[in-house]
């Protein structure tokens, strides 16, 4: 077994001795910085194309009377939760309101509340 370069398997014959089979140091060995856990940009990466895409539906359904910086920006610091509500909310109000799109000051208004 070659353990040469690697965390463990070394044989050490006492404690701060040479590997038998390779010759690092224990010391040395304990030197090395442990392996770094793996980062899984993933689940971030699919929030961020989840809010791009909340924020696109809200510029679109505003005829891009407001800007994408302004949904994005507001959903970033609501949360997505917040963001998918809103949108809910926009969608559902012609519906209710003969077929007049939901002002955005209820968009300015909520943002504003805790
Ligand atoms: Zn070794």
């Amino acid at each position: 077994m070659n353990c040469e370069g690697q965390r463990f398997g070394h044989n050490f014959p006492y404690a701060g001795a040479q590997c038998i089979q390779c010759g690092i140091s224990q010391d040395e060995l304990s030197a090395v910085p442990p392996a770094r856990p793996q980062i899984q940009p993933r689940p971030k990466r699919v929030q961020e194309t989840f809010l791009k895409e909340t924020a696109e539906k809200m510029f679109e359904y505003y005829g891009g009377k407001e800007s994408f910086g302004l949904f994005s920006g507001m959903i970033k610091r609501k949360g997505i939760e917040w963001g998918r509500t809103q949108l809910m909310l926009m969608m559902e109000y012609p519906r209710k309101n003969n077929g007049k799109k939901r002002p955005i000051q209820f968009f300015m208004l909520d943002a504003k509340k805790s």
